[in-house]
């Protein structure tokens, strides 16, 4: 039975796995470039405010899945939570996604759901038949004063591209609802961690088969001899030293803010027009209103493309990309002592639920294996 591992990285993907791996076992080296566990949804409280605070952008649990749900909360208390996004677009406010009331606000109407499904119907653009790109298929749907309005600049802020360069399938169904229901997601399970995201992995880890390295950062010179096999969850192109070229990735970074009592009165404003330079501004706060703080933080948040230095957050995934991934994925496949696990050495946008259903999976196909091969 192979005994030693070394996981690298400790985010969800990382940690679900040693979890799962040190309860049969194994011992497990988890390695972090980073100085704290957690990936991209550690939190930590605000020096200044106290407020719990999402270091790399806000993350909102939600999954239709019923065994992660159940999972995640051995490891946590969760708190229902509903997202209620709101819209800045031309100096108003406008909920989100488009709804009821987005249509009835933008058109100064009191439609019925059926009267606005008739009406969508009419601004819709009918000399599309088979839309090539983003633009198209939102002006099929919606027509151009809501694309404009909510889609268009917003997008361009955040991909860094005309939408006409962005392939449809990025809007596959209408985007709109003809009622008044605001929730930002439809799943069904929808939370936020009492205690925040960063106490879920200390749990994760705390099995004394688990040693974690933090500050550890994995490349070609480390040495694997010791490991019987490795998860890796790191970016793939790095992993071999980008010697077919490097993947493309939109990163963001925020500029803090911190003011008394309630800066915007919500979670998250949009801020969809082009002469604003960035995409949206979050209040952590909102995201606990069981707590409560004097002072509030709030985040500015602006999207820009990936350098070298920069934390790698959105997979582009243009046909180029995909081009270059195929072949480091060819490569992937031949080194059978590594698992190439999560959002970056899949090279793919991936929920914090996608990455917890897929470490569970990979980990039991691992046990399973082992056992055979013993
Ligand atoms: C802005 C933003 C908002 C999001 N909001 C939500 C949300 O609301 N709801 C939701 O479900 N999901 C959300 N997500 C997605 C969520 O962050 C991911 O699903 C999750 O973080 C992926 O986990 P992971 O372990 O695969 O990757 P990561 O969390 O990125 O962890 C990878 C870890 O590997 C480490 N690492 C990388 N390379 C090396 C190396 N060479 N050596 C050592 N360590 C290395 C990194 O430091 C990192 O800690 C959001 C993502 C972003 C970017």
């Amino acid at each position: 039975m192979a005994k030693k591992i070394l996981i690298v990285g400790a985010g969800f993907s990382g940690a679900v796995i040693a979890q799962q791996l040190s309860e049969q076992g194994y011992e497990i080296d988890l390695i972090d470039e980073r100085s704290h566990i957690g990936g991209n949804c550690y939190t930590e409280r605000d020096a200044e405010t106290d407020v719990m605070v999402h270091k790399y952008g806000p993350h909102i649990f939600n999954t239709d899945n019923k065994e992660v749900w159940d999972y995640i909360q051995k490891y946590c208390e969760m708190i229902p939570y509903v997202n209620r996004v709101k819209a800045k677009s031309n100096d108003k406010i406008y909920s989100l996604p488009i709804n009821l009331h987005t249509i009835n606000q933008f058109y100064d109407k009191a439609f019925t759901p059926e009267e606005a499904r008739e009406f969508i119907k009419t601004i819709g653009d009918r000399s599309i038949v088979q839309p090539k790109n983003f633009e198209e298929q939102a002006l099929k749907f919606i027509g151009k004063d809501l694309y404009k309005a909510f889609f268009y600049s917003y997008t361009k802020k955040q991909w860094g591209c005309e939408p006409s360069e962005l392939p449809a399938s990025i809007l596959k169904r209408l985007p709109i609802r003809f009622n008044y229901d605001d929730n930002y997601y439809a799943n069904p399970y929808q939370g936020i961690p009492r205690d925040g995201y960063t106490a879920i992995f200390d749990k994760l880890l705390e099995h004394e088969n688990i040693n974690v390295q933090l500050n550890t950062k994995y490349d070609a010179s480390y040495s694997t001899n010791e490991y019987d096999h490795v998860f890796y969850s790191g970016p793939i192109d790095a992993f071999f030293e980008y010697k077919f070229g490097r993947l493309s990735y939109r990163t963001v970074y925020f500029e803090k803010g911190v003011a008394e009592g309630d800066y915007q009165g919500n979670a998250v404003i949009n801020y969809t027009d082009d002469s604003v330079p960035f995409t949206r501004v979050h209040e952590h706060k909102h995201f606990t209103p069981w707590e409560s703080h004097k002072k509030t933080t709030y985040f500015t948040e602006y999207s820009k493309e990936t350098e070298p230095d920069d934390v790698p957050y959105y997979p582009k995934r243009l046909p180029k990309d995909l081009n270059v991934l195929e072949k480091y994925q060819n490569e992937a496949e031949k080194l059978k002592k590594y698992t190439f696990v999560g959002r970056l050495a899949t090279y793919r946008y991936m929920d914090m639920h996608h990455v917890i259903n897929e470490a569970l999976d990979v980990a039991r196909a691992f046990i399973q294996s082992t056992k055979i091969n013993a």
